[in-house]
């Protein structure tokens, strides 16, 4: 059972396009399903700010008593793979399967949990071909020379999601205009194989799934048709997830999930990335310069629905304030060591400092109460954990001073409650380096 918090959790929903409050649909428990990548290549910067802030919000679910399943997917079937494969002369799923495990490398380093799930599309092809064939059966699909389109023209609710309307894709513009299709903005459910192109058995004849299909068939094999959370990037509203919606729907009349989440997008030097103008970083580009976690704190220093541009200068400051924040925890272990024995036998209970006490108060009241707010990452980055790291710095600067013992030994108390609030709160946010842990050994309070 979620434990009871004092701020309510809201979340922004982009299908009502406002905040709301989280109420799963079974109490206690959340199921989310994210979109993952489409394995060809390494993995760029804005792939990292999406999984970065699906896994603050995985954790903070977490922290706020959840029991969460988490679905991440892997597109391992696709277009691009398999071009990729043909130019490398490699088999297209051992390609994919390379960058999988590249992409899962990328993950750990950036500290984003793994998900309870990371399904394949090539391990659910009976899913997917049930899918559509249940969507062929209610009338909303329809098979031509070993293709099977999606038909928007019978699913009426068609574009709820963008708030488009079908006349917005006037035929020719953006989508070339293919005589089989009944209406141009129909879209593949299944592809018939091209000569030589890898495929899989099926109703319609040898094909692939259409990239589409893929998310509603394996979200309702790890979460059903009706869960809470799906989230993904913001370019993906238009047409991924509003031709998601209407194939689950079309498939499952029931089918209903509750709240959609998307972030923002990722610039560098203040244009869109693109590898012909040279500002396209890979995670793997960046994690070689700086410290990965310098990364994830740049990521979170803005709101994840807001656009984040990457820089030099910007990677750097975060970098610097990555180092202030071990260097602090190092620096207070070390304080809390060397007077531990002195704690352990003065035999007498020392409080921390009033400031101490109010710090670690406003720390957790400002840390949930921005996370509760659509998941407020930078708040309490650039805020209430400045406030306390400052504090904690100051005590320091005063330990190395000659102090009477009931002070000496309040302040050695000030920091150990401040620096337990203060690891509590970087592991929320994934911020915690595993290589400068160590457990603070004694609990004085
Ligand atoms: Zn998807």
């Amino acid at each position: 059972m979620a434990e009871k918090h004092e701020f309510e959790f809201q979340i922004y929903n982009s299908m009502t396009k406002q905040k709301e409050k989280f109420k799963p649909i079974v109490p206690g428990k959340v199921s989310m399903y994210v979109c993952g990548v489409t394995s060809y290549d390494f993995s760029h910067i804005g792939h990292a700010r999406a999984y970065v802030a699906f896994d603050v919000l995985f954790r903070y679910l977490k922290h706020l008593g959840y029991e969460v399943k988490y679905v991440r997917n892997f597109t391992d079937v696709d277009d691009k793979i398999i071009k990729r494969a043909n130019e490398l002369g490699e088999d297209a799923l051992s390609l994919s399967s390379r960058f999988c495990q590249e992409f899962l490398t990328d993950m750990a380093d950036l500290h984003c949990l793994p998900p309870n799930e990371q399904p394949r599309v090539s391990d659910h092809m009976d899913q997917i071909r049930d899918m559509i064939q249940k969507i062929i059966d209610n009338n909303c699909a329809y098979a031509v020379d070993g293709d099977v389109y999606f038909s928007v023209d019978n699913f009426p609710n068609y574009g709820r999601l963008s708030g488009r309307k079908l006349e917005d894709n006037r035929a020719g513009e953006r989508i070339a205009i293919d005589s089989r299709k009944r209406n141009p903005a129909d879209f593949a459910l299944w592809k018939a194989a091209k000569p030589g192109e890898i495929s899989w058995d099926s109703p319609w004849g040898p094909g692939r799934p259409g990239w589409h299909i893929e998310c509603s068939a394996m979200s309702v094999a790890y979460l059903t048709e009706t869960f809470d959370i799906h989230g993904g990037g913001m370019d993906l509203i238009f047409p991924h997830h509003e031709n998601e919606i209407a194939q689950s729907c079309a498939a499952c009349p029931n089918a209903n999930i509750n709240y959609w989440m998307h972030n923002g997008f990722v610039t560098a030097n203040d244009e869109k990335m693109s590898k012909s103008i040279g500002n396209f970083f890979t995670i793997r580009e960046v994690t070689k310069l700086y410290h990965p976690l310098a990364l994830r704190h740049f990521l979170m220093g803005t709101h994840y629905r807001s656009p984040v541009n990457y820089s030099i200068a910007q990677i750097e400051i975060s970098s610097e304030a990555v180092y202030y924040i071990y260097q602090t925890l190092e620096d207070c272990d070390g304080a809390i060591s060397q007077f531990q024995e002195e704690i352990k036998t003065s035999g007498k209970k020392y409080s921390a400092t009033d400031d101490a006490k109010k710090c670690v108060k406003n720390l957790r009241n400002h840390f949930e109460e921005k996370l509760s707010d659509d998941l407020h990452t930078p708040t309490i980055l650039n805020a209430a954990l400045q406030e306390a790291l400052r504090l904690m710095n100051k005590i320091l600067g005063m330990l190395k001073k000659k102090l009477q013992k009931p002070q000496k030994l309040s302040n050695i108390e000030s920091l150990i409650q401040l620096e337990k609030e203060v690891r509590g709160v970087l592991d929320v946010l994934g911020l915690l380096s595993s290589s400068t842990y160590s457990e603070v050994s004694f609990n004085a309070s």
